[in-house]
């Protein structure tokens, strides 16, 4: 993270639009979501505190950096605000950090943590908000930003945290450790039921049962039950069994 003035570099933003180029098409090639509308998630609401934060510190000769190297300090303005004080620095490290945690974790534990950890980490970032006037930004329309792409953002991370899961079952070795592997996915999962939408939940009931189908495990479905007559899996609101034709 860069604080002091912002100097324009005409080498740097030819290089922005054609290399930047480049490297987004590269980028939407490996990964499909890339660019996609609702995809930025924390990465928009978070890049713009940074920049918030940035313009802040570096709007012209900025305060933070007569603070911070105060032997080249000579101007009237210098105590004009309280930025060092609230420590940007450290305010980025965080921001960057729940950021990252957020889209790249597969530990729901952290992930959903994070979640919390951004809600309590955006009103101490009040000070920036306050001391310069950013249009059409507020910390609650951040938030609001926020809370309006968890519903997608979750899913994001089932779908990883699944990907990641995937991967472990097909290099163990027992169906024992496998079921195992995949019970634990949807358990830890449930246990954060509370953080989740609809969707959410139904996204990885969906990815369990078809893992249990994938791998051909024996192990009951989320929301079925088994046939009390043929043995085979049925949905739990079942009247008939589709397989036997029996009344469940
Ligand atoms: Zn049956």
């Amino acid at each position: 993270m860069k604080f002091g003035m912002r100097k324009p570099s005409i080498k740097k933003s030819i290089k922005a639009r054609t290399s930047g180029k480049l490297k987004r098409k590269a980028k939407k090639a490996i990964n499909p979501f890339y660019g996609k509308k609702g995809v930025g998630f924390v990465k928009n609401p978070i890049k713009s505190i940074k920049n918030s934060i940035y313009h802040k510190t570096t709007f012209g000769v900025s305060d933070l950096v007569k603070k911070t190297s105060s032997k080249k300090s000579n101007s009237k303005s210098a105590s004009r605000t309280n930025i060092s004080s609230s420590n940007p620095k450290a305010m980025l490290n965080k921001a960057n950090h729940i950021a990252n945690t957020l889209n790249t974790t597969t530990n729901p534990q952290k992930f959903f943590e994070s979640i919390d950890e951004f809600r309590t980490f955006m009103p101490q970032l009040t000070p920036f908000y306050e001391t310069r006037q950013i249009k059409g930004l507020s910390i609650a329309s951040q938030l609001n930003k926020f809370n309006n792409m968890l519903p997608d953002e979750i899913n994001k991370f089932i779908e990883r945290y699944y990907e990641k899961v995937n991967v472990k079952i097909l290099n163990l070795k027992t169906e024992k450790a496998k079921i195992k592997e995949l019970e634990s996915f949807f358990q830890n999962l449930k246990y954060y039921n509370s953080y989740m939408f609809e969707k959410n939940i139904s996204l990885y009931e969906k990815l369990y049962n078809d893992a249990i189908d994938k791998y051909n495990f024996r192990l009951r479905k989320a929301n079925y039950i088994f046939c009390n007559f043929c043995g085979k899996q049925i949905k739990n609101d079942s009247i008939f069994c589709i397989y036997c034709g029996k009344k469940v």
